[in-house]
């Protein structure tokens, strides 16, 4: 199954996606985790992307569309994948469906999380990752239970991003590139919505529907 999770900044994409890796066994391929992983290692990929993840901005199509190429090529995305954050412009949605045709795949399923603006700050900031199993947690609607991480006893942080004015910045890169892209996949016959203001619980039973329904 070659499933994209779509939605804003915060909507809830790579809790979901952490759920469905579960239930499906197919990898989940998360660019902003990518680009993070490159930031802190340091790595020329990492030096591209820094500074438009710090400003809220989209990195380079080019530079983007690259890394995903390399990644769907690899064994473990021989079953499926599901993507998280890819793509964020119709360019990457145009390259993708290149690298799939390429690749003899199509894609299964478009679920798109549907959460309004107003959600999005309080869900953002509140946000904590665990440095060592890169678990999401957030302060109010998903909590760790002490103050280190619940599965690994990592510590816990906040993404530089996940402040009031990034996301600013990234609802309006949102709005203005990645939008467009609901009607693009709504023609594909494929898309789904989602009402990603439930709890976690309830949107993930949800996409199980959904799921249910897709073929192979
Ligand atoms: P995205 O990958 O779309 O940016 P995340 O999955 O990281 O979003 O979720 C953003 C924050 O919101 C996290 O702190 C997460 O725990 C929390 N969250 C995710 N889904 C929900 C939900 N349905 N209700 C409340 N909080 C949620
Ligand atoms: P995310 O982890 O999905 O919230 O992404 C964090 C940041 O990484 C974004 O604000 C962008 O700067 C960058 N990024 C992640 N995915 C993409 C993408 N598909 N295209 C461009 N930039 C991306």
């Amino acid at each position: 199954m070659q499933l994209l999770m779509m939605g804003p900044p915060g909507a809830g994409k790579g809790t979901q996606a952490v759920k469905l890796v579960e239930k499906f066994n197919i990898p989940q391929i998360s660019t902003g985790d990518m680009f993070r992983a490159a930031v802190k290692a340091g790595t020329e990929l990492g030096l591209k992307a820094k500074a438009c993840m710090e400003s809220g901005s989209l990195v380079p199509d080019e530079v983007t569309i690259g890394i995903v190429r390399e990644r769907l090529a690899k064994d473990d995305c021989a079953g499926g994948f599901i993507l998280d954050g890819f793509p964020r412009t119709v360019a990457q949605a145009d390259a993708l469906a290149n690298i799939l045709s390429d690749l003899g795949k199509e894609i299964s399923c478009v679920l798109n999380i549907s959460v309004p603006a107003q959600y999005l700050i309080e869900r953002a900031v509140g946000r904590r990752i665990c440095k060592g199993c890169g678990a999401t947690y957030h302060i109010k609607y998903n909590p760790p239970k002490g103050e280190a991480c619940d599965n690994c006893g990592g510590e816990l942080y906040q993404r530089a991003d996940d402040n009031e004015a990034t996301l600013r910045q990234r609802l309006m890169a949102y709005e203005e590139s990645t939008r467009p892209l609901i009607d693009y996949y709504k023609a594909s016959g494929v898309y789904h919505e989602i009402d990603g203001t439930q709890s976690i619980e309830q949107v993930t039973e949800e996409l199980i529907r959904v799921l249910a329904t897709v073929q192979e």
